[in-house]
């Protein structure tokens, strides 16, 4: 060991990564050799190349970029939405020092809370609004703070789970209230809030957009506006629990109907909550946005200092939320609106140049694993749009009994590509790559077929769609 550790490249390891790390790489290594698992090096850089690759394999970060060509723009598991450059760029200069809690005019302490809120009021009516860490916390921040222990009145058809094991009912007994279901779960009247609301112990309303599932057939619910009238009169806050974050108009984006954070605020709800890294398309957040009063209620909740967002996060959130100025280049600048609003058309040229650089860059030896571009659907994902398909064109390779091998194959080029299969077809959706990544996803389905097969164009599966 002490002989190894002495030689000029495992010093320079030690130099990168500290001594005693590198022993104990080293350590790995004899280890392995002895036990026969590696085989035992000819020279001193074959062993230096084994440990080499020990230490950059112990070192590797554990959050890794990834390349997304499933198709599902927010998708949860691969970080939801890619953020803007200009979010990038904003997170990166707000990376040392800044003015989080400082006030520069009046050269003394200032608040955090102060960040974001004039563009949120600006983009959406609300009078105020307070950025917390997600928009799960903003909910129970909401409900903590306003319901003030007592029950919270929802529809039977709302009491829903939004992930990762979030149920609303769940939510609403961590934040210290009491359920009071109301309605049926196909059909909820406002008469069916107004009776919880007389028969005393209300002490908010609060309403679930179902943004994750569809409900047809023989249903109704109550309106924005006359809960909103309902919780006035009465004097029981509204809460509106949007989830998603849209501050456009979705047709604008080729999707169906569906309310815009300004909606619940004109419809006059004392707050509407919703996240920042869903169809808003910015860094994980949660914002609580609305009245004055409520606003204020939650911003003083002891829950507030234990959800508040961090400083990279508030930059990133505000950097996207001033795209939003104009939605026209909201929709050019921010990734997600981009990707959900591009045409099948751009996508099916783009993979058909993929295949092409494919074609071009594998071993020339017998094709046999057919592939091409054929239409398809993606999704926005992130529990939004239900059911709503995008059209798009897809580049499948069909691997049959391989294609786990494949998506394997995908998944360990750097940077790794993750992509989907079914029923034998690895299936590739350009939608979520950003044009830049064409390239990387080009040349790891060349190194995927170097191992497993070289692609062949199957004219039948290339038919324009
Ligand atoms: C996604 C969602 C939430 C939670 O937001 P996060 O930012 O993921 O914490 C809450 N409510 C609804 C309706 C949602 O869709």
């Amino acid at each position: 060991m002490d002989r190894v550790l002495a030689r000029p490249w495992c010093r320079d390891l030690a130099a990168q990564h500290g001594r005693s790390w590198v022993a104990a790489r080293l350590r790995a290594v004899l280890d392995q050799l002895r036990n026969g698992r590696l085989a035992l090096p000819a020279t001193d850089e074959g062993l230096a190349d084994l440990v080499r690759a020990e230490a950059a394999r112990a070192s590797a970060p554990s959050l890794r970029p990834v390349v997304n060509a499933t198709g599902v723009v927010l998708h949860t598991n691969l970080g939801r939405a890619p953020l803007a450059a200009e979010a990038r760029d904003a997170i990166a200069a707000a990376s040392g020092y800044g003015n989080l809690e400082f006030d520069l005019a009046a050269g003394e302490r200032g608040s955090r809370y102060v960040h974001c809120v004039g563009l949120i009021a600006e983009l959406t009516g609300a009078e105020d609004a307070v950025v917390v860490n997600n928009g799960a916390g903003a909910l129970a921040l909401a409900l903590a703070s306003l319901a003030g222990g007592k029950g919270v009145a929802v529809s039977h058809g709302e009491l829903v789970e939004i992930g990762g094991g979030f149920r609303i009912s769940e939510v609403v007994e961590a934040a210290g209230a009491r359920l009071v279901p109301v309605g049926t779960t196909n059909r909820t009247r406002l008469a069916d809030y107004a009776r919880a609301v007389e028969s005393g112990g209300v002490g908010a309303i609060l309403k679930v957009h179902r943004s994750n599932f569809r409900m047809t057939g023989f249903t109704s619910e109550a309106g924005l506006s006359e809960l909103a009238k309902l919780g006035a009169e009465a004097g029981v806050p509204v809460v509106y629990d949007l989830g998603s974050g849209l501050l456009v108009d979705p047709s604008g984006l080729g999707l169906p109907p569906e309310p815009t954070v300004s909606d619940g605020v004109s419809a006059g709800l004392d707050v509407v909550v919703f996240s920042g890294d869903k169809l808003l398309g910015g860094p994980q957040a949660g914002v609580l946005a609305g009245k004055r009063a409520a606003v204020s209620t939650a911003r003083s909740h002891s829950l507030c200092r234990a959800l508040r967002s961090d400083k990279l996060a508030l930059a990133g959130l505000e950097a996207t939320l001033a795209l939003y100025r104009d939605p026209e280049r909201a929709r050019e600048r921010i990734p997600a609106l981009r990707m959900i609003a591009a045409p099948a058309a751009e996508v099916e040229r783009r993979a058909n140049a993929v295949l092409d650089r494919v074609l071009a860059q594998q071993p020339s030896r017998e094709p046999s694993v057919p592939a091409g571009v054929e239409a398809g659907g993606s999704l926005v994902g992130g529990g939004t749009f239900p059911g709503t398909r995008l059209p798009t064109a897809l580049l499948v390779v069909r691997a049959g009994e391989a294609a786990e091998a494949w998506l394997a194959a995908l998944r360990s080029h750097d940077p790794p590509v993750v992509a989907r299969s079914r029923k034998g077809r690895v299936v590739l959706d350009l939608r979520t790559v950003s044009p830049d990544e064409d390239a990387v996803v080009a040349s790891a389905l060349a190194s995927a077929s170097a191992r497993l097969g070289s692609l062949l164009v199957d004219a039948q599966l290339a038919e324009p769609s």
